[in-house]
This record gives structure tokens, C-alpha cells and sequence, in this order.
């Protein structure tokens, strides 16, 4: 936070969060008093084109909790009912964190539009690589994923991925090519989101195929509008999350989901600065605050 472009001063940090409800006001009807929740982090003008066109997560006046509202860094925070989605009680509270980072793979596959008989390609099996590929494994669809690390092929392979492939190869887009019956994948995401993996991923993507970009680099790349016209290709920015949550709830409450090993570490809020030493050592997966 202490570099970041975007966020505004004074603010309460705390980016996802879950919790249980304490009291509702008078109009709210969806969640009371004892339910857990999960909170959305972000609320929406509800009045711009996006908004108005079920599209609320890219708004002209997009507020994120934490960053340029108060997120969840407290023992109580008050909330939209709009924003805040019921949990099962037999789902563990601090583990539902991970719902939202699933709701972003979510909507990434939604944009792509993929069904079941898609061959989609994860470019990257890293954290946001695996969510991808735990979230298609639920449609059903052929998955391809490709590193360069081959303890995360492993995993992808471990977690639902059909075919792996090394992307440090001379020969990955024709291993590529084959492992998609010669066609080429009908949807690539790219979560190593570098000017080069969009490159990359318009070469290798199939005619009439949908590419989706998850990144934030600024830095070019360098993309013919020919690959784009010839072969149809609908090149798909994904951001956040938009009405996601009630599906992604269902696969985790169902076990289509598998959080173990994702959150690596847990402290009291009382030890925050001992969190935070974990988060600039870079050594964990996911460290969450406990309120509670
Ligand atoms: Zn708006």
C-alpha cells in the first residue's frame, strides 16, 4: 500500500474479508443477524454505461475496498447489503477468503465464454493460473496449461489440468497445436500477463478463438490487426469480478473446490506487523488477518 498509485489517505486497509454478521438494518432482507458472509470489495456509481449494463466492476467511479474505501482491517465494518454474499456455515470462515480470488477466475471464463466443449489454454499455472484451472475443471472443458515450472505443472496436472507443457521448449506451439487436436486452443487465458504472453497466445490461439487478458502491464506489445481480422479472433480484457460470487460460493460449498495449502499463514490481528514482515519477505501464498 505504501506505494501504490491509487490509494487515497486515511483509509482502513484490508482487502478481502469474511465475517459474521452482528446487525442489519431495517430494509435488509437477504442476510441477519449470525449468517457468515463474504463481502465483495468493491461498490459501483450503479448509474454509469458499465453499470447500467450489468458491467459495475469496470465503473467510471469504481471504489475498491482498502484501497480507495475502508476495507476490512477492523472488528466491525459496515457494509451495502448489495455487497455482501451468505456463506455456508460449514465452510470455514478465514478458508472463504479464497472466494474472492476465485470469482476473478470466475469472470475471466465467463468472459471467455467457455462451455464445456472448449479446449482452453492457461498460460501460467501460478496462483491465478491454478484458480483458472480448478474453476474449468467444473465446466468440464479440455484444459491445456503451460510453464516453465515444472513443480507447477505438477500441480496444475494434480488439480485438473488434462495436458501440461513445458513453455521453455523450442517446440511449445506446435505441442501446443497437437494437444489441442491440431486446431488450436478456442480459449486462451493469460495469466503471465507480459507484452509477450499476448503475443504469444494470438499465434497459438484457434480460428474464432477468444483470448483473455488479466494483466496490468503497461509496457506494449506488438500485435498485427491481421491475426485479429483473419481468423476472428476476439481479443477479451477480465477485471475483478461481476455477479460471480453465488457460483463460486456453490463449487467451494460443493467441494469442486480444494483450498488446502492456498492460505500460509494466519495471525491475530494484534500481530499485524509480524504479518506484515511475512509479506515483505515474499515467502508465503496467502496471509490472512484473524478479527475474530
Ligand atoms: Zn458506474
Amino acid at each position: 500500500m505504501g506505494t501504490s498509485p491509487v490509494v487515497t489517505y486515511p483509509r482502513i486497509m484490508g482487502h478481502e474479508m469474511t465475517g459474521v454478521v452482528e446487525k442489519v438494518g431495517s430494509s435488509v432482507i437477504h442476510v441477519g443477524p449470525g449468517d457468515h458472509v463474504i463481502i465483495k470489495q468493491t461498490e459501483s456509481c450503479g448509474s454509469c454505461y458499465a453499470c447500467t449494463h450489468g458491467r459495475g466492476n469496470v465503473c467510471v467511479d469504481l471504489k475498491v475496498r482498502g484501497v480507495t474505501i475502508d476495507g476490512g482491517y477492523s472488528q466491525y465494518t459496515v457494509v451495502p447489503e448489495h455487497s455482501v454474499y451468505k456463506i455456508s456455515k460449514k465452510l470455514d470462515l478465514l478458508q472463504a477468503i479464497l472466494i474472492e480470488p476465485f470469482t476473478i477466475a470466475f469472470h475471466a471464463l465467463a468472459r471467455g465464454r467457455l462451455v464445456a466443449d472448449d479446449t482452453l489454454l492457461v498460460y501460467g499455472a501460478g496462483a491465478l493460473g491454478s484458480s483458472l484451472i480448478m474453476v474449468a475443471h467444473s465446466f468440464g472443458c479440455k484444459i491445456i496449461a503451460v510453464d516453465i515450472d515444472e513443480k507447477k505443472l505438477e500441480h496444475a496436472k494434480a488439480i485438473g489440468a488434462d495436458i501440461v507443457l513445458n513453455g521453455r521448449v523450442d517446440t511449445i506451439q506446435d505441442d501446443i497445436r497437437k494437444a489441442s487436436n491440431g486446431y488450436g486452443p478456442t480459449i486462451c487465458i493469460d495469466s503471465v500477463c507480459t507484452p509477450h504472453s499476448v503475443e504469444f497466445l494470438l499465434e497459438v490461439v484457434g480460428n474464432a478463438g477468444r483470448l483473455v487478458t488479466m494483466g496490468f502491464d503497461t509496457r506494449p506489445s506488438e500485435i498485427p490487426q491481421f491475426k485479429i481480422t483473419a481468423r476472428e479472433i476476439d481479443v477479451i480484457g477480465s477485471r475483478l469480478q461481476q455477479g460471480n460470487f453465488e457460483q463460486v460460493i456453490e463449487l467451494f460449498e460443493n467441494g469442486s473446490i480444494k483450498t488446502e495449502g492456498m492460505i500460509s499463514h494466519i495471525f491475530p490481528f494484534t500481530k499485524v506487523q509480524e504479518a506484515f514482515r511475512v509479506i515483505e519477505s515474499g515467502k508465503y501464498q496467502k496471509v490472512v488477518l484473524d478479527f475474530s
